[in-house]
């Protein structure tokens, strides 16, 4: 199919309309998309992914020009479930680039005023959901969005008598349940264990597709809600579960992400130059650094590392290889994802595994590696990768970032929390209590690495497990 930078032209423009049509008349109309869809959970009346499909065979054009195309936030749920295979926020993004090019911004404005009047953060969401960098989206317009946003605001005025109830991290998911709890009228506290709230947000989503500064303000702007924010208070350290459940807190809501990095397991993990995807990523964001002419190796295939692997290309690195053990057929990471990673200049190397970390005086200048072919299926049902005996070599390199996956970190957790598959915190999931009553999860922290619409929505449906909690017990 051709791509984005094809809509200058008006001749490639309508090879594109024509492609995505065409693959659309594929759609069997079955509506798992639909059903699949966390945003047509958060915004049943605006979006329907197969209607949008079908509505595309009829009049592509009335398509363009609708609000419609702006909600999907690429999160692939029903490519994955999509009996056809079709890769519907592929053809998003393709027609949200027509869209622009053709009517302009009037259907993306309409769509945002929608999506604020549910998501307190809106253009935090927006810049993080719809990509704009991947349809070069000017951002003087996410800049004015973000300022009438913020100067059009009324400051909400909620009850302020209910019981006080504690939220612990400031992620979408802590902000979205504390935001849905104080609409109750509930006083609500977060405890961040970080000095910027915000979670992801601030932390680890690089810069060109978020700005720190639209959280920050974001945030603010939610606190006048009368939300209080404590940083720099951990959950386990500064303050126990117990102490929270004693002071006059009538429910907890933990909502403390997926931030503890999976390790390697091989020598020289501890080196200078070698950094977690999150240690990276807050270097790159938080504190400014920048990579002059480095050659830096990423070890991983999910989205995260794609991430970290094109925000090194964006902020100097020379050339950035990223290493996955098996091939592209059964890398996690999402399509657009692995485009956009290519597009910024990344050079992925499939079938290559790092077997040792060497440096000199304790400072990393080597990755070794060894080459890997493709054996039975595990339990996941992907072919196992199996190392190709004397096939080692050494990769030349600066700065080694491991991206192999994040999971909770619930060390500082009452041990009589229960937890399941890579130390996720098991809930109910109608109201998300925990195993012990009056203690709530949402987010990462249930779900292990996901997305800001999933952690939306668990913190929705915990908001209300807990406002039931307190009206029944
Ligand atoms: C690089 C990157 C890119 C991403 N891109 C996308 C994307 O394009 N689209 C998308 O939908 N999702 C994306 N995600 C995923 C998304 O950011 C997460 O799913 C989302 O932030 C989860 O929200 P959360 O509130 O559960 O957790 P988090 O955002 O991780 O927030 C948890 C908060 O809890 C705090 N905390 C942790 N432990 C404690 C404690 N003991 N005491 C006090 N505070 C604590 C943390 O400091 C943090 O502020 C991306 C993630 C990363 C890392
Ligand atoms: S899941 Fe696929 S086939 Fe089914 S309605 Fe959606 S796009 Fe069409
Ligand atoms: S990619 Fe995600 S948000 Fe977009 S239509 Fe599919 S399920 Fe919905």
């Amino acid at each position: 199919m051709s791509a984005i930078s094809d809509i200058n032209t008006m001749e490639g423009t309508a090879v594109i309309l024509d492609e995505i049509v065409r693959q659309a008349y594929q759609c069997l109309e079955c509506g798992r998309c639909t059903g699949s869809c966390p945003m047509v959970e958060l915004f049943p009346n605006d979006f329907h992914p197969h209607h949008l499909l079908s509505d595309l065979t009829k009049d592509p054009e009335k398509v363009l020009k609708g609000y419609e195309l702006w909600f999907c936030a690429s999160c692939y749920k029903c490519n994955k479930r999509c009996p056809q295979a079709l890769e519907y926020p592929y053809f998003i993004m393709q027609l949200r680039g027509l869209a622009l090019a053709k009517n302009g911004v009037v259907p993306l404005r309409k769509a945002f005023s929608r999506i604020r009047t549910i998501i307190p953060f809106p253009v935090s969401f927006l810049s993080v959901c719809i990509h704009p960098e991947r349809i070069n989206l000017d951002p003087s317009i996410i800049d004015k969005m973000h300022r009438d946003h913020l100067s059009q605001k009324k400051k909400d005025k909620f009850p302020e008598s209910g019981p006080k109830i504690a939220v612990v991290g400031s992620g979408p998911a802590g902000l979205m349940g504390a935001y849905e709890l104080r609409k109750m009228g509930y006083r609500v506290s977060i405890f961040e264990s970080q000095t910027n709230p915000g979670g992801m947000f601030s932390r680890a989503i690089p810069e060109y597709r978020l700005p720190l500064q639209i959280v920050l303000d974001e945030i603010e702007n939610l606190q006048e809600s009368g939300i209080e924010i404590r940083p720099n208070t951990t959950l386990g350290k500064d303050i126990t579960l117990d102490q929270l459940l004693i002071q006059d807190f009538k429910a907890v809501l933990l909502a403390s992400g997926a931030h503890s990095c999976k390790a390697l397991g091989i020598t020289g993990e501890d080196f200078e130059g070698v950094y977690t995807t999150l240690e990276f990523l807050e270097e790159l964001k938080i504190k400014k650094k920048v990579i002059n002419a480095k050659t830096v190796v990423v070890i991983g295939g999910g989205n995260t590392a794609m991430d970290a692997a094109s925000a090194a290309m964006k902020y100097g690195a020379k050339e950035a290889f990223l290493l996955y053990r098996r091939t592209r057929e059964e890398m996690p990471a999402d399509m657009n994802e692995i485009r956009e990673a290519e597009k910024n200049g990344v050079q992925i190397r499939y079938l290559e595994a790092p077997v040792g970390i060497h440096g000199v005086k304790s400072k990393f200048n080597q990755l070794e590696c060894i080459k890997m072919e493709l054996g039975e299926p595990d339990l996941t049902g992907r072919r196992r990768p199996v190392p190709v005996e004397g096939s080692n070599f050494i990769l030349e390199a600066d700065l080694l970032v491991i991206a192999i996956g994040e999971k909770p970190q619930i060390e500082s957790f009452p041990e009589k929390i229960a937890t399941g598959k890579d130390s996720t915190i098991l809930v109910n999931p109608h109201s998300m209590e925990t195993s012990i009553p009056g203690v709530f999860a949402a987010g990462d922290n249930v779900l292990g690495p996901a997305t800001v619409p999933d952690a939306i929505i668990g913190a929705r449906r915990a908001a209300t497990g807990i406002d039931n909690y307190i009206k029944t017990s």
